[in-house]
């Protein structure tokens, strides 16, 4: 029987261990090493800002995955040894063991990104002025943050790409102009994003989000990636300063660095092609999802169908006929909040078909109520399909 681990409890790993453990029941033993007894699911976080979301719609146990013979360790990992075919973890309290090793026939790692800031000069010291959407805890951080400012400055603040979630900083920036024109306080406090790209993300949407900053009266600044950070103040490569009173700041992004250390990638997990997931040099070690050096966009379907590309890898490897249909695609959904400060978010609706030579952009240009709703049923069929509700 082939043991598959698999790291990372998220989109990508359990759509690995429940598409394996279906389609091959009795010829895999499949775990899971995840560190933490729960899983957030981020994409329709943004709108607890608005109280259009709750955390319990969106946390989810493991006991469903338990119940599909996929067995769970809780722990942290630390270390990948991909010669000897060796994972090692650390406790992850308050759930677990004391750490240990698991061997493998297949290893997939989908363990997601790592915000890091230990770039930015003062980081370490300020850390904690910073809060976003990225983080629950900072997540209702910022929330009591925008309800309780009557003047100032708030600064978003979008790294380079690829980071997770593209349109993830112009939804704060839309959603913080709502809640502040809802309380009646939006004169009085400015909002500034600052970008490190050319545009906002993703690009596809950029002339839409511009049109509605402009009309919201949010300040947008690009080719600015901030190297330093105080108390009050933001410093950029070029030598700009933008002060701030409250700041959502998303940190540049990577895998985490058990990858780069098992010699696995720099960066990002190094894979042989968007459609063959395994390791450049190491036939037996796959990535998936955010982890996995792609030339796509980090989000929920393209960690989707990476995965599925790397369990068709495994299938394949394994002698079993039937592959899984998949292709590279996605339609999302980016939330333009309520210019008039109704809690009541409007999005847009676009995507890329990137089984075209020329990878296809579909954009509707027209926000509406609608594919508000229909993101939220989207993340709820995920929730669902991999956590049984
Ligand atoms: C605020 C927010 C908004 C988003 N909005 C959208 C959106 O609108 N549309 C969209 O398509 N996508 C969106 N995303 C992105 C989407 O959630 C991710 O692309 C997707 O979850 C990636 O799946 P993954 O499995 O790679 O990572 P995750 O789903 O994050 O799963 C990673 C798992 O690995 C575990 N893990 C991490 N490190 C270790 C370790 N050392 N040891 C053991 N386990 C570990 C984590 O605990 C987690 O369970 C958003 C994300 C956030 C946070």
């Amino acid at each position: 029987m082939a043991k598959v681990v698999v790291i990372g409890g998220g989109i990508a790993g359990l759509t690995a261990a429940t598409t394996l453990a279906s389609r091959l029941r009795d010829k895999v033993e499949v775990i899971v090493l995840t560190k933490e007894p729960y899983y957030v699911s981020g994409p329709t976080r943004p709108l607890i800002l608005t109280d259009e979301e709750r955390f319990e719609r969106i946390i989810r146990g493991y006991g469903y995955v338990g119940s599909l013979g996929i067995k769970v360790v809780y722990g942290a990992v630390s270390s990948i040894d991909p010669g000897n075919r060796v994972v090692k973890y650390v406790e992850s309290p308050p759930y677990g063991t004391a750490g240990g090793a698991l061997s493998y026939d297949y290893l997939i790692v989908a363990p997601g990104v790592v915000f890091d800031g230990s770039g930015i000069t003062g980081y370490g010291k300020w850390w904690w002025v910073n809060s976003n959407v990225y983080d629950p805890g900072m997540l209702t951080e910022l929330k009591s943050k925008l309800w309780s400012i009557n003047q100032g400055t708030v600064l978003i603040y979008a790294p380079k790409a690829p980071y997770r979630c593209a349109p993830a900083p112009t939804e704060t920036a839309l959603l913080a102009h709502t809640v502040l024109k809802h309380r009646g306080v939006r004169d009085r406090v400015r909002i500034i994003h600052v970008d490190a790209n050319d545009k906002t993300q993703p690009p596809i949407i950029a002339d839409k989000v511009k049109e509605l900053y402009d009309k919201a009266g949010i300040e947008l600044v690009t080719n600015q990636d901030i190297t330093e950070l105080s108390s009050n103040e933001v410093v950029t490569r070029s030598g700009e300063r933008y002060k701030f009173d409250v700041l959502a700041m998303l940190e540049p992004n990577r895998a985490p660095s058990f990858i780069r250390d098992a010699g696995l990638g720099d960066n990002w997990f190094e894979v042989r092609s968007p459609t063959d997931l395994r390791h450049v040099k190491y036939d037996d070690v796959l990535a998936a999802g955010d982890a996995a050096k792609l030339p796509y966009p980090k989000n929920q379907e393209i960690a989707f169908e990476s995965t599925l590309f790397a369990v068709n890898k495994i299938l394949e490897d394994l002698g079993v006929g039937d592959r899984v249909n998949v292709q590279y695609a996605f339609v999302g959904w980016a939330y333009l909040g309520n210019i008039e400060g109704r809690l009541e978010t409007l999005s847009l609706q676009f995507g890329f078909d990137y089984t075209q030579q020329t990878p296809k952009p579909i954009k509707d240009p027209e926000p509406k109520r609608e594919y508000t709703v229909q993101k939220d049923r989207w993340m709820q069929t995920y929730l669902s399909k991999l956590f049984g509700y």
